[in-house]
């Protein structure tokens, strides 16, 4: 069955389809109701293990199998998803994932491949690997890269751990303060903590990009670098890239790109001409590969030649014989950030996406990104403050200032009430330096008539918020849950079974 989503004028009434989920912390499981059995022994049975790692007591849930699968499919069912929904998530693109990422990742060869297998067991893998090396470092203009990251921030961390291998390297220890402009995603100053170093945020100036005098002032001798995003999180693009670049430079530092914006600028301009020194790409954003709460995704960095001696290891190299292998020993490298050989699975997902585009279609997805954005742009501006009023790349930032002044209603109820009207919230209350913010991500794969919905909705529930207040302060209204203790879920989640018992 498809169901409709819910239109503006029963939004109110809609009662969510499908049978009514469980209460959130009911046990379903019943003593002596099993679901499981165990296949016969085809393997001989091996000496008992020792004793101290056996368990005395293993308390199990014990449920019959269509209950369980019952379970799970209530659960996905409540699950809200760039697969159900429209889901606007700026800064984290969340774009349809084609199905054909899936059925490569699946090839038996590529599902089925163990990560201690020789090398020459392995090639075709590792081929592919290789190859996706050589897409990113041409789709950024680097000269090498590492896919070894599992995300983005473990991406930052390689590349500012390279960063400071190549200071270190050149005995140039004095260097330990890292600037991050304001508007950085929260990961970037957390990053060059891990590494050691104190930031420093440079202030976004009157038309949202880096403010040169400031970023000027604190360019001195114990600069190790700057982080940067770009197009930065305003969703603009910092035309003065390259000043800013040769001003860091100037002091001796290198410049982190964070690259989790790619979708605003592939086959369009090369990070590396930009003057950056190395760059992450968040594959599972950009890329296309299922995302969102916490995994899995991989986080490729591209290197230019100076920090390539740094990389992590292993790498996938070609030998002269044209055969693939990993090298293990680098003797500067930052040594191995995960185990075996990063996200394979996920990285064949990238790979597919990049090739199934090619070099033409990958300039079209961020040519139709950049449009959607500036569509949505031009079709809010005169409800929703621009948080600066300048064609925008890949997402928009908004701010819901003038509801909050006229009416009390604050964003937070504004994305509540989305979720009534079928449309998961943009990212909310980010970037920091705008006040009571929306940032807004369409990306390429939606539909005018979804934009034009979502359009409509906000229009709504503007409306709304000078008619009934209330209405958005209480929302969501048509969910299992309405206001959750988000606090309360981060610092006390329940995510197994019998959990909830034993916290009691
Ligand atoms: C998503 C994002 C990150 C972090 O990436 P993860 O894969 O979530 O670790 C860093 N910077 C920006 C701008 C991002 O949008």
């Amino acid at each position: 069955m498809i169901a409709a989503m819910p239109d503006l004028e029963s939004a109110r009434t809609v009662v969510t389809a499908g049978p009514q989920p469980e209460p959130l912390l009911s046990e379903l499981s019943h003593a002596g109701a099993p679901g499981y059995r165990l296949p016969t022994l085809d393997v001989p049975e091996a000496d008992s293990l020792d004793a101290v790692l056996l368990r005395e007591d293993l308390p199990l849930p014990e449920i019959g199998e269509l209950d369980v699968v019952r379970h799970y499919t209530h659960l996905a069912q409540r699950n809200v998803c760039i697969d159900s929904v429209f889901y606007p998530l700026g800064s984290c693109t969340m774009k349809y994932n084609p199905r054909v990422n899936e059925d490569v990742a699946r090839l038996p060869g590529i599902a089925h491949v163990h990560p201690l297998q020789p090398d020459e067991t392995v090639q075709g893998a590792l081929e592919l690997l290789y190859r996706l090396q050589q897409a990113l470092t041409e789709i950024t203009g680097f000269e090498s890269a590492t896919l070894q990251p599992a995300a983005g921030a473990q991406g930052e961390l390689a590349g500012m751990l390279m960063i400071r291998a190549y200071h270190v390297d050149r005995g140039d220890a004095r260097r330990k303060k890292v600037l991050v402009p304001d508007s950085a995603h929260g990961t970037n100053p957390a990053t060059a903590a891990m590494c050691g170093y104190y930031t420093v945020a440079i202030p976004t100036d009157a038309h949202g990009e880096v403010d040169l005098d400031r970023l000027r002032a604190e360019c001195d001798d114990t600069v190790a670098g700057m982080m940067l995003t770009n197009p930065n999180t305003l969703g603009l693009f910092e035309r003065h890239l390259q000043e800013v670049t040769s001003i860091v430079h100037a002091a001796g530092g290198l410049v982190y790109g964070d690259g989790a914006n790619l979708n605003a600028i592939l086959g369009v301009v090369k990070p590396a001409e930009m003057g950056f020194d190395c760059l992450h790409i968040n594959v599972h954003k950009t890329f296309s590969t299922p995302h969102g709460a916490g995994g899995p995704g991989a986080g490729p960095v591209v290197v230019s030649e100076l920090l390539e001696p740094y990389l992590p290891t292993p790498l996938v190299v070609q030998g002269d014989d044209g055969s693939f292998a990993l090298v293990h020993h680098r003797p500067k490298s930052i040594g191995r950030l995960k185990g075996f050989q990063g996200h394979f699975g996920i990285l064949a997902r990238a790979y597919t996406y990049i090739r199934m585009h090619g070099e033409d279609g990958l300039r079209q997805v961020s040519q139709t990104a950049v449009l959607n954005a500036n569509y949505l742009r031009a079709c809010l501006a005169d409800l929703y403050d621009l948080a600066y009023d300048r064609t925008c790349m890949h997402e928009l930032v908004i701010s819901g200032r003038r509801l909050r002044e006229q009416h009390g209603v604050r964003t937070l109820d504004v994305a509540k009430r989305l979720i009534d009207y079928g449309i998961h919230p943009p990212t909310i209350y980010f970037p920091l330096n705008v006040e009571e913010a929306l940032m807004i991500e369409p990306t390429e794969t939606e539909s005018k008539a979804t934009l034009d919905r979502f359009v409509r909705v906000m229009r709504r529930i503007a409306e709304e918020a000078a008619d009934d207040p209330e209405l958005l302060r209480a929302a969501p209204h048509l969910q299992p849950v309405g206001r959750l203790d988000e606090v309360t879920a981060a610092r006390k989640p329940i995510l197994r079974w019998g959990a909830a018992g034993s916290e009691e």
